[in-house]
């Protein structure tokens, strides 16, 4: 497979198709393109054209018609929403699904909402994000040595996909994973997305059985592929709100997957 175009210095895909320079970052890259399969560019803009799943399709596009009140000036996405970031990760990061109003209305993944309120000033501290806030597609947040995908790529109602669609969605997830070769860990942020890794684990014939690996905040497993599989409660307010989850909790998670992953 032919890669798209070769970067010089680090350039971020976003996914409305531009490269944006990193100037903050010094790293360079080349375009990143797996073996056998697409480089994280083609995996976005395949991603942005499913329509696999009429439910999910009917439900972000009459989302985007309806709007929230506070959003009725803004052009909602409505689109599936590809996983973005620094395309020489290390570090790959699981959420959901996008949310109605936030990543389904800005077209990135958690943002312009709580839970992306509440995880990027944690990445930001960390050096793994070049701003603390995410607010809209074109605000100019880079990612280092990072990735933020999600299990299901179209937001769901009630944020609950039926099984058959998580399992839709997988093929993205495998292409993502296929394409960001550098990955050494990945956070899987709440259950549903640890489950829908497992099951490309199991898919891939990294793992036997998904009952030997159980989902709790902080979970750790080192996979037989030299993958470790790290666990956290997903930032969404449901958890933040009630101290479920709480800064210090969140922010050892990405200590330790930067340990894992080496990265200073
Ligand atoms: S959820 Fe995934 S598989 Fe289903 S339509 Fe959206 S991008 Fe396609």
């Amino acid at each position: 497979m032919a890669a798209l175009g070769e970067v010089r210095n680090l350039q971020i895909y976003h996914p409305w198709d531009t490269l944006i320079l990193a100037r903050d970052f010094s790293l360079r890259a080349k375009t990143i393109t797996a073996p056998d399969g697409l480089s994280v560019l083609q995996v976005q803009q395949t991603i942005i054209a499913c329509e696999r799943c009429a439910r999910l399709r009917e439900y972000c596009r009459g989302i985007g018609e309806t709007r929230r009140r506070s959003y009725r000036d803004q052009e909602y996405w409505a689109k599936p929403v590809p996983g973005f970031g620094d395309p020489r990760a290390r570090i790959l990061v699981l959420g959901l699904a996008p949310g109605a109003h936030g990543a389904n209305r800005t077209g990135r993944p958690f943002t312009g909402d709580g839970s992306g309120d509440f995880m990027y000033p944690v990445l930001y501290e960390l050096g793994l994000a070049s701003k603390p806030q995410a607010i809209s597609r074109d605000d100019g947040l880079r990612l280092r040595k990072l990735w933020i995908g999600s299990v299901v790529r179209c937001a769901p109602p009630g944020d609950k996909p039926t099984p058959q669609e998580v399992r839709n969605c997988s093929v993205h997830l495998a292409a993502e994973v296929e394409a960001l070769s550098k990955v050494r860990v990945v956070v899987c942020l709440g259950k549903i997305a640890w489950d829908g890794y497992l099951a490309h684990l199991l898919q891939q014939g990294t793992i036997e059985r998904r009952s030997a690996y159980v989902f709790g905040h902080g979970a750790e497993y080192k996979l037989s592929n030299g993958t470790v599989l790290l666990g956290s409660y997903h930032p969404s307010l449901r958890n933040t709100n009630t101290g479920r989850l709480n800064r210090p909790m969140f922010l050892r998670i990405f200590v330790r997957a930067m340990e894992v992953a080496g990265i200073g």
